[in-house]
């Protein structure tokens, strides 16, 4: 891959609507009659995996993003004039496969909810988006369908991608939209570009003023703390829901890079496939994502716990239990993970030899939400031989490293991409 080259000032003026074909629903029709239950102790959990820093934040920063919209600061720079106040609005969107995160000039990251739309079959009408679909996925009545519309990484249901963006950034707007805000979006590194088109145009349908687009993999690297900038090479792996993105970084553009297409949902899948194989149990994506987060693991830990989960019988078809133990789920989870370091690995092989240099110094930085997956730092440290850290707060790094953008529009303006590459 090339080096982004700087932005003209010309990019994104366009607007005009080109919209691609394939629109491909991507809907997730299994339902999720499963339950899972506490380690251990055979009690019901809540339904919701164990919350973490992000969890609590989320719905901290989502409420406020919501009132962010209605009740502008008093006195704050946002009121001085029109033109302070079109800057104050300047947004930066990591639209993420599994989730969206907003982030406002001058405020910070405003909302954090699941990239899920439920839509109204019969209609068309949006029914709920983000936290509250994706409370309805595998539930939802008949006519009533939860998709996620960036589920394989790609932008395969402009449509609704179009209509989710719009939603989250009038939520942060609320009404009193006076400006139109620039708008600085995160893709997947590996986005063609008719993807990428298609993502900016919802950004302009969203009533972005000018739309500019950045790469995954360098957000994370920015969001992270990397140094960019400098000629020292450093390499980021972002592990998200549909993708992970490895990139060796340096002087501003990302220099190696590969964009595989596997990442949290994979794993999850690997649990389903697990336990229907094993126990012939049916078990719905939610069960199998709240599993990985609670069993899951990709390098034994001591004292491994063991979980009881339910699921739907295949052939009695009632719901039955099981015991499942983070030993078998570490190998279950298996063949994604090796995906996972194969990536790693590819972009270490094709890396110039002074930067994999610079990389066996400064070592690897995870990002993204799989890198929460345990162990996964220690064994790619035992597979790669490199230093492997896990960033902080690393579900949040694309969001704060698009943010900077917005921030520091003109130092950062180099690191987004041109118009001219597509
Ligand atoms: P995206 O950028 O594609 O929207 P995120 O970076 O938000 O994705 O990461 C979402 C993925 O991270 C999901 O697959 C989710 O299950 C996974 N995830 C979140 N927390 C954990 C955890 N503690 N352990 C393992 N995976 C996790
Ligand atoms: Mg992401």
């Amino acid at each position: 891959m090339t080096p982004p080259r700087p932005a003209d000032s010309s990019a994104s003026d366009w607007s005009e609507t080109d919209v691609p074909n394939d629109r491909i629903s991507v809907v997730e029709s299994a339902r999720d009659e499963a339950g899972f239950i506490d380690e251990n102790h055979g009690q019901r959990a809540r339904r919701n995996p164990p919350r973490s820093s992000r969890a609590a934040r989320r719905d901290a920063e989502a409420s406020d993003g919501a009132r962010a919209g209605n009740a502008e600061p008093a006195g704050s720079k946002w009121s001085i004039s029109g033109a302070m106040s079109a800057l104050g609005r300047d947004m930066a969107v990591d639209l993420g496969t599994a989730n969206t995160l907003v982030y406002v000039r001058g405020r910070g990251i405003v909302l954090d909810e699941p990239s899920v739309v439920a839509l109204d079959q019969r209609t068309g009408a949006i029914v709920a988006v983000g936290t509250s679909a994706k409370q309805m996925l595998g539930r939802t009545p008949d006519g009533i369908v939860a998709i996620r519309p960036l589920k394989n990484g790609v932008v395969s249901d402009f449509e609704t991608t179009e209509r989710m963006l719009r939603y989250f950034i009038q939520k942060v707007h609320g009404r009193r939209t006076l400006a139109k805000p620039r708008l600085v979006i995160c893709v997947p590194g590996g986005i063609t570009a008719v993807e990428q088109r298609a993502v900016k145009d919802a950004g302009y349908a969203a009533g972005a003023r000018r739309v500019f687009v950045i790469e995954e993999p360098m957000a994370a690297a920015i969001g992270a703390g990397l140094p960019v900038h400098d000629a020292e090479g450093s390499m980021v792996v972002d592990i998200g829901g549909g993708t992970t993105e490895v990139a060796v970084i340096s002087l501003g553009g990302i220099v190696t890079s590969i964009s595989a297409r596997v990442g949290g949902d994979q794993l999850d899948d690997a649990i389903i496939h697990h336990v229907k194989k094993e126990y012939s149990l049916l078990l719905g994506e939610r069960t199998a994502e709240d599993i990985k987060i609670r069993l899951g693991s990709a390098f034994p830990t001591r004292n491994e716990p063991q979980a009881q989960v339910r699921g739907r019988d295949l052939i009695s078809g009632l719901p039955r239990t099981v015991v499942l133990t983070a030993e078998e789920i570490r190998r279950a989870l298996n063949d994604p993970v090796t995906a996972i370091v194969d990536a790693v690995r590819t972009t270490l092989d094709r890396t110039p030899p002074e930067l994999a240099g610079d990389v066996m110094d400064s070592g690897i930085v995870l990002t993204g939400g799989g890198a929460l997956l345990k162990g996964l730092d220690e064994r790619l440290r035992h597979e790669t031989g490199m230093p492997v850290t896990v960033a902080e707060d690393p579900a949040s790094c694309v969001a704060l490293g698009t943010g900077r953008c917005v921030e520091d529009f003109e130092a950062l303006k180099p690191v987004l991409l041109a118009e001219s590459r597509y």
